[in-house]
């Protein structure tokens, strides 16, 4: 069968646009049903909206060098935050101590 360019209507900003024949060709070969919705400059947008984090950046102080830094996380009162350099830092240091300690020497 013969596929055509079709015109379709964005449902977010109601501007028509074409879905071409290749796009439906590849549509089709994904067995993807539903026709898309919106015009390439939405799902555009729309995609980029959902790339982003969702969660809120919170500032804190880290408690190792004492440079603001942002988590992407609500710290609890009384738990230490520490910046990504830090943490990996202190990550380290734990690994290799809790290693060290239960080695006789
Ligand atoms: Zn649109
Ligand atoms: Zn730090």
């Amino acid at each position: 069968m013969q596929l055509e360019d079709k015109t379709l209507t964005c449902r977010e900003c109601n501007d028509p646009f074409t879905w071409t024949a290749g796009e439906q060709l590849f549509y089709r070969e994904r067995d993807l049903i539903n026709i898309p919705a919106r015009c390439p400059k939405c799902r555009a947008q729309r995609k980029a909206r959902l790339g982003l984090p969702d969660r809120a950046m919170t500032e804190v102080i880290c408690a190792e060098c004492r440079q603001t830094t942002t988590v992407p996380f609500v710290p609890r009162n009384g738990n230490p935050v520490y910046c990504s350099m830090c943490y990996d830092k202190i990550k380290n240091r734990i690994r290799s101590g809790g290693h060290l300690s239960s080695t006789p020497i």
